[in-house]
């Protein structure tokens, strides 16, 4: 279940950044994550839960932010989203560089103090 291992990553940043900013419960975090990740948002909602208990961000609400795919065509430079085919809109060439959509991204985190 690779949803789980996003989250553990996740977890040791939101741990850092709490301690970082002195919180002492976590109320709400958003993320932004990339579709070429692949991950069903109710089991990362999931995971979330599992590892969250019995720590600052037990109860959070967790708000996930899917970031489209954008890629960039290699002969040509054009820029795009990509929707179903993975080739350049304008050229048509296969050879592409991802410059957005697999990232995972922790927008906000709220707590008290
Ligand atoms: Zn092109």
């Amino acid at each position: 279940m690779h949803e789980l291992t996003i989250i553990t990553n996740i977890f040791s940043i939101i741990d850092e950044i709490a301690e970082e900013n002195q919180l002492t419960k976590i109320t709400r975090v958003t993320l932004k994550i990339g579709e070429l990740r692949h991950v069903y948002p109710e089991m990362l909602q999931n995971a979330f839960e599992i590892v969250s208990k019995d720590t600052k961000a037990e109860n959070a609400v967790l708000h996930i932010k899917p970031i489209r795919v954008k890629m960039r065509c290699k002969h040509c430079g054009h820029e795009f989203f990509v929707n179903n085919s993975y080739c350049c809109k304008k050229c048509g060439d296969y050879r592409l560089k991802i410059i957005e959509g697999d990232e995972i991204i922790i927008e906000t985190l709220e707590g008290d103090r």
